[in-house]
């Protein structure tokens, strides 16, 4: 049990230090990575992250794997999210796979009895997660941590609809090369970016990408959030394709919220 716990705990431990590295790596191209470098395109794609490294073996051998196709999900009377966001600068980062701001201390939610730290939020484009089938846009992901190092992320599917001006400080800031990053003054607030309800799906799953670690609780939001044409197109001038295709469910069971 407290191996497991422990090994979990150095998988997060090599999960933060791969992301770090792999930013370095493209920020500077010609210094050596610790992790080999992967991404979303031939031989550094998804259906080879498994084989790169010993370190990301779960991207290929996991049985719990993110993201997923949501489907047949279980009605259940589940606990509401409490979430606990209060507005952050804006720290954002390209750091070569995405555009994630990185939130200052203070924002939480509560869920399953625990309280996690919101640490980060980021986009993939299209959407990661798909409801029966079907793709979205683009997807938000508020990434937290617990005390005991567990994450919790928080999935916002976004569709092509009306421009969002929540999000147009966000979009104003996008650096918009690998390494580039823009410390700034002015605030966001991540439950602005959110939908009303926070009716939620939620199953156990992994890091998105390398090294797909796995121990993640998912909890994607039901109902989508609307950007317009203009506001996709101007990350995909960014990142383009930036997703994991989605994984076998095997044995998990996804549930919804139902009140
Ligand atoms: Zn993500």
């Amino acid at each position: 049990m407290s191996f497991k716990r422990s090994l979990s705990k150095s998988f997060l431990a090599i999960a933060i230090a791969a992301g770090l590295s792999c930013a370095a790596y493209n920020a500077t191209a010609s210094e050596h990575a610790s992790h080999p470098h992967w991404g979303y395109e031939g031989d550094a794609g998804p259906a080879h992250w498994g084989h790169m490294s010993e370190e990301y073996a779960a991207c290929g051998k996991g049985k719990n794997q993110s993201p997923i196709d949501i489907s047949g999900a279980q009605d259940e009377k589940l606990a509401d999210i409490v979430f606990n966001y209060k507005p952050s600068r804006i720290n954002i980062l390209n750091n070569g796979h995405t555009v994630q701001v990185n939130y200052d201390e203070g924002s939480s939610i509560k869920v399953n009895g625990s309280e996690y730290k919101l640490l980060q939020f980021h986009f993939h484009d299209p959407s990661e997660h798909t409801v029966g089938g079907k793709s979205f846009g683009m997807e938000l992901h508020l990434v937290h941590k617990n005390g005991k190092g567990e994450l919790a992320v928080v999935g916002v599917l976004i569709e092509k609809g009306k421009e969002n001006p929540a999000y147009k400080t966000v979009w104003a800031n996008i650096p918009g090369k690998a390494g580039e990053k823009k410390d700034l003054k002015e605030t966001v607030n991540a439950s602005d970016l959110m939908p009303a309800s926070k009716e939620y799906y939620t199953y156990p799953g992994s890091l998105t990408t390398p090294p797909c670690s796995e121990g993640v609780t998912w909890l994607v939001l039901k109902t989508p959030v609307q950007m317009s044409q203009a506001q996709i197109d101007a990350f995909m001038g960014v990142h383009k394709g930036n997703s994991r295709p989605v994984q076998p469910l095997n044995s998990r069971k996804v549930k919804a919220e139902k009140k």
